[in-house]
């Protein structure tokens, strides 16, 4: 990573503290509370427990090294790695479990969600490069995007041609596992943030959590919106968050599979809430590319309520929440 790369990495470093730091902000001191924030996935993650000991905590953070070792692309001989070697491949029932649901949101989404869009990642390589790929190159990598040649059979993932990266989809599955986890081990509050994908588990002492909305290319830890949840994720895909500038443009990494160029059709970010993380991670990023009407439209299949923040500065929210702007900050809430 270039020297770009590295700063935009440690703003989103910055972000995620801000965010954590939100999310404490309104607490009381709390008896019992214990926290571990670690640099991995790319990223910052924190977690927080209350009324529990520290194996637990240290059992959370173990359990997102091991998923990431399993997940990541750059781990040679992950699962990921392993079906990108272009031959079938054995996976964890873990892992086959999340290609079968992300395959699931690629055909709800009519392919906006697509994790074979590897090699479009690669050739956009958005940390270091400073101006745009030539067509014809965008052209030939997008001939080996198509969900459809994947196969999964049982664990056997059969790769036809195609190349796979998570990075839409794992943290909120990631995020699942360790809410899970904390419930086996009887925790219930806990705050659990891999990078700006947030999960609150349980209640918040007297009210709801806050989880700070990023405004798009503000300051990090500027919020354009509050949203106040218990007992659900929290997810935001935002064309700021990784990006370069050619032209007057705006070149970030989610990327469209069916032009094989960044989305771009007015949307900055959109924030998905719901239960699972898995399913809002990845409808935050096909949200990002789909729009308002499309995006909404998919998260209702999966009672998911959606934040949208167009380039005008405008936030729609779902049918699902209200949004209250006479404060300085607007909130956000369940109906
Ligand atoms: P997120 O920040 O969750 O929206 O995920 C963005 C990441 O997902 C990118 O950095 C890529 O690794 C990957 N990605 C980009 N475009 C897509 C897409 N259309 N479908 C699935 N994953 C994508
Ligand atoms: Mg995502």
């Amino acid at each position: 990573m270039n020297k770009r790369g590295y700063m935009k990495r440690y703003a989103s470093i910055l972000l995620s503290i801000f965010m954590i730091m939100l999310l404490c902000s309104c607490e009381k001191p709390a008896e019992n509370k214990l926290s571990s924030t670690q640099v991995m996935m790319d990223t910052v993650i924190t977690v927080t427990v209350w009324g529990t000991d520290e194996e637990t905590l240290n059992g959370a953070i173990e359990l997102c090294k091991s998923s990431e070792q399993i997940l990541s692309r750059t781990v040679a001989q992950s699962d990921v790695s392993n079906i990108n070697s272009a031959r079938p491949a054995t996976v964890s029932a873990d892992t086959a479990e999340l290609l079968n649901l992300a395959l699931e949101i690629s055909e709800k989404s009519q392919g906006a969600f697509d994790i074979t869009v590897l090699p479009l990642v690669e050739l956009w390589d958005i940390n270091n490069r400073t101006s745009p790929p030539d067509k014809g190159e965008v052209a030939e990598a997008l001939n080996s995007v198509n969900y459809r040649n994947l196969k999964i059979n049982g664990t056997t993932v059969t790769p036809n041609g195609t190349k796979i990266d998570l990075g839409g989809i794992a943290k909120g599955y990631i995020a699942d596992k360790v809410c899970a986890y904390l419930k086996t081990k009887g925790v219930e509050r806990a705050i659990i943030n891999l990078g700006g994908n947030v999960c609150v588990l349980g209640q918040h002492t007297e009210k709801l959590y806050s989880v700070g909305i990023q405004k798009p290319f503000a300051l990090h830890g500027e919020s354009a919106a509050i949203l106040k949840i218990n007992n659900k994720t929290a997810v935001t895909s935002g064309i700021y968050e990784r990006y370069f500038e050619y032209d007057g443009r705006i070149y970030h990494h989610i990327i469209d599979p069916k032009t094989g160029y960044p989305a771009d059709n007015g949307i900055q970010s959109v924030t998905v809430v719901t239960e699972n993380s898995a399913v809002a991670d990845a409808l935050s990023t096909a949200c990002l590319i789909l729009g308002v009407d499309g995006g909404m439209k998919l998260a209702k299949q999966y009672n998911a309520e959606t934040v949208f923040i167009l380039s005008s500065g405008e936030i729609k929210v779902s049918n699902g929440l209200d949004i209250n702007r006479n404060g300085t900050t607007p909130t956000i809430t369940y109906k």
